[in-house]
């Protein structure tokens, strides 16, 4: 017996709908009706530091064309912003997107998403302390992300190193891969290797940070690739190199980490006001 003509075509709908709906969600897109409720309108001076943060980061050649920053939103601990899939040089407020900590965007509005964006969802669950996360592949930080040798504290500008940093090796906790944190599970991966510390280096791709504050993050952003960099030339004169002792890394940071980077932060919002 042939098939009654509209059942076929009421089946063929719904399989069409349910192929649509499978592309939708592989491609980094979440459906209208299924976004988590918003927390509300950010503080507006928090959505311009986010915005600062970014073009900074990208003026400090910390990002380039990639790369990402975020901030936990202020009205509600489980919400984050971060914007759109966009070169950090380029972002304004209009670009910032809210999601949950699944990583679930609110008000995508059909804009494009960043693949990595769990990491930061990921690192806000795992680290209550944390309140504005970095993630990017500066280049001299990548140097150690594949060598033997440990990044260390050099001088006292990135005293915040410590004993040293945790490494994140994407093949140990998803086996072969594009090598990008593009999902919960390897976000997740990724915030249990950071534990208790200030960033976390990832093998043959960059580095994560984090902070109490933009300030913080950003500031060790750029501290952590200048400290890079000098190991890497202290390391090429030739001879023994010294650290700072794990005791004075200790006593700078309890004295007042770079001085909470108020006087940086004010220089660095001021180098990129005005470039929008
Ligand atoms: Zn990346």
């Amino acid at each position: 017996m042939l098939p009654n003509d509209s059942l076929t075509r009421r089946e063929l709908l719904r399989r069409s709908t349910l192929v649509l709906t499978g592309t939708l969600l592989s491609a980094d897109t979440i459906l209208a009706g299924q976004a988590p409720a918003s927390a509300g309108a950010a503080n507006p001076a928090l959505i311009e530091d986010l915005v600062a943060a970014s073009r900074i980061l990208a003026r400090e050649g910390i990002v380039d064309a990639f790369g990402h920053v975020s901030v936990r939103h202020d009205r509600d601990r489980n919400r984050y912003l971060l914007s759109r899939s966009l070169a950090p040089a380029l972002v304004t407020p209009e670009d910032i997107i809210e999601y949950d900590l699944d990583s679930n965007p609110v008000n995508a509005n059909g804009r494009a998403l960043f693949s990595e964006r769990f990491i930061h969802g990921e690192i806000y669950k795992a680290r209550p302390d944390v309140n504005a996360v970095v993630h990017a592949h500066a280049p001299s930080i990548v140097s150690f992300s594949v060598s033997t040798i440990p990044l260390r504290p050099i001088y006292h500008m990135s005293a915040f190193i410590g004993e040293g940093l945790p490494m994140f090796d994407i093949r140990q906790a998803a086996g072969m891969t594009d090598m990008l944190v593009s999902n919960g599970d390897r976000g997740r991966a990724l915030a249990q290797k950071l534990t208790t510390k200030t960033a976390v280096l990832m093998r043959g791709h960059g580095v994560a940070v984090v902070g109490p504050s933009l300030p913080f993050a950003v500031g060790r952003s750029i501290y952590l690739e200048l400290n890079a960099r000098i190991q890497g030339q202290a390391m090429g004169l030739g001879g023994g190199v010294t650290y700072l002792d794990p005791e004075e890394a200790r006593k700078v940071i309890e004295s007042g980490e770079n001085r909470s980077y108020e006087r940086a932060w004010e220089l660095w919002k001021r180098q990129v006001s005005g470039q929008r």
